[in-house]
C-alpha cells in the first residue's frame, strides 16, 4: 500500500505539509493536541460576537510558490488585504506611516487559512502526541494517556522549536538541531470597547514601551463586530521577563501600557483578557528549510527552521514534505532496479 505519514500539529506549516503529502497519494493522519486548527494563527472568540487574532497578526508574500497559493487563496476569498493605516508611535505620537508592503489577513479570522488546508485531512483533535519511538523500522505514536495512535513509515513534527525537541528525543541529532533554535514568548491582550476610542490609525509598532504592537482587530476585513475590539502585544523582552507572572497582574500592566502607547485617558473595556505565548516567535531560525533524515524518514518543520512568519512556516512545510517525497519515491525506484 502508500506509505503511512504521521504529521503533528495543525498550524500552517504541518497542514502544509500534508496536504502536500496527500495530493500525492501518501496517506497522512495529522495530530493536533487542542481542539482546532491553526496553531498560532489563531482565533479567539468570547461573549458570542467578539473575535480576535490573537497570534498572528497578518503576513506578507516575498516567496512566488507562497504567492502563488496567496493568490488563490484571495480567489477563494479567504484572504483579504488588509489595507489599514499602520503607523510607527512613540508615546503617542505618529513617527511616521508603514505602508509600502501588501498585508494579508485570512478572513473571516485568521485560522480560516488553516481549515481550508485541512478541509477533507484526516485530523485527530484533542491527541497530544508523547515522544516518538522507532519500533521496527516503523514510528510508532502513543498519546498522552498512552493510547497507541498507529505505527507510520514516516512521521513530520511541526511544533515549536523545544517541544519538537521533545517529540525527537529519540532521534538526538535532530532534537540536537531543534533545541539550537530559540524562540520568544508573548504576552497578548485581547479588549473590546463598545464605543470607538478614534484614533487616527488601525496599527501601530510602538516604540520605546513594553508594548511593541497594536491593531485595531476590527479594522480587518471580515470581522465584523459592533463596536472597537483591540489586540495588544507586548515585546519580545517584556514579554520573556514576564512569562511566568500571574495573568491578572500583566493583564492590568499591559492595559496600562495600551493607554500610554496611545496617549487616552483610562477607560473600562467591555471586554478583556490576556493569553501567554511560551513559544511565539523564533529568535534566530535555523538556516535549513526543514530538518529530515533520509534513512529513518523523520523530521520537522515550522517557522523555526523555514524563516521566520507564516511565510516561513509555509515553506518549511513544503519542504519537509518535498523530502519524503522524495526519500520514499527514491527508495521505491532503487527496489525496482
Ligand atoms: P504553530 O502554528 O505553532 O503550530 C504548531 C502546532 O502543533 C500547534 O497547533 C500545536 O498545538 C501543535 N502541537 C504542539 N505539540 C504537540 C503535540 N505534542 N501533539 C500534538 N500537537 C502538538 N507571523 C507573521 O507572518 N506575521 C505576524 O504578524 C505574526 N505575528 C505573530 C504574533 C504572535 C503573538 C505570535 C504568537 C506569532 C506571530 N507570527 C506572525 C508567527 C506565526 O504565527 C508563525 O510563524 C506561524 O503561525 C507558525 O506556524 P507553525 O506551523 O510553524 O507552528
Amino acid at each position: 500500500g502508500f506509505p503511512t505519514v504521521a504529521v503533528i500539529g495543525t498550524g500552517i506549516s504541518g497542514l502544509t505539509c500534508a496536504r502536500t503529502l496527500v495530493d500525492q497519494g501518501f496517506k497522512v493522519t495529522v495530530f493536533e493536541k487542542s481542539r482546532g486548527v491553526g496553531g498560532r494563527m489563531a482565533t479567539r472568540r468570547a461573549e458570542g460576537s467578539l473575535s480576535f487574532d490573537h497570534g498572528a497578526q497578518y503576513f506578507t508574500a516575498r516567496d512566488s510558490c507562497f504567492r502563488r497559493s496567496v493568490d488563490s487563496w484571495l480567489h477563494d476569498g479567504i484572504v483579504k488585504p488588509w489595507t489599514a493605516r499602520i503607523v510607527a508611535l512613540e508615546e503617542g505620537s505618529i513617527k511616521k506611516d508603514k505602508q509600502g508592503v501588501d498585508r494579508f489577513v485570512a478572513a473571516p479570522a485568521m485560522n480560516a487559512v488553516c481549515r481550508l488546508l485541512a478541509r477533507d485531512l484526516d485530523v485527530q483533535f484533542r491527541t497530544r502526541v508523547m515522544p516518538v519511538k522507532r519500533v521496527h523500522n516503523r514510528w510508532n505514536l502513543t498519546n498522552d494517556r498512552e493510547k497507541v495512535l498507529g505505527a507510520f513509515d514516516s512521521v513530520i513534527v511541526s511544533a515549536p522549536a523545544a517541544q519538537t525537541a521533545q517529540l525527537l528525543r529519540d532521534v538526538p541529532a535532530l532534537a540536537n538541531e531543534a533545541t539550537q533554535a530559540q524562540m520568544s514568548g508573548c504576552w497578548a491582550l485581547m479588549l473590546a470597547f463598545q464605543e470607538p476610542l478614534n484614533l487616527p490609525f488601525d496599527a501601530a509598532f510602538v516604540q520605546e514601551s513594553p508594548v511593541s504592537w497594536i491593531a485595531r482587530n476590527n479594522s480587518k476585513p471580515g470581522r465584523g463586530s459592533t463596536g472597537e475590539t483591540w489586540v495588544v502585544h507586548a515585546s519580545p523582552s517584556w514579554s520573556e521577563a514576564n512569562l511566568e507572572n500571574a495573568a491578572a497582574e500583566i493583564e492590568n500592566l499591559l492595559l496600562e501600557e495600551f493607554w500610554q502607547a496611545v496617549a487616552l485617558p483610562e477607560r473600562c473595556p467591555s471586554y478583556s483578557e490576556v493569553h501567554r505565548w511560551r513559544f511565539a516567535l523564533p529568535i534566530e531560525p535555523l538556516p535549513g528549510r526543514c530538518l529530515f533524515n533520509d534513512q529513518l524518514l523523520v523530521g520537522a518543520c515550522g517557522d523555526w527552521c523555514g524563516g521566520p512568519r507564516v511565510e516561513g512556516a509555509f515553506l518549511s512545510g513544503m519542504a519537509a514534505a518535498d523530502r519524503v517525497m522524495r526519500s520514499i519515491q527514491g527508495d521505491n525506484a532503487a527496489t525496482k532496479v
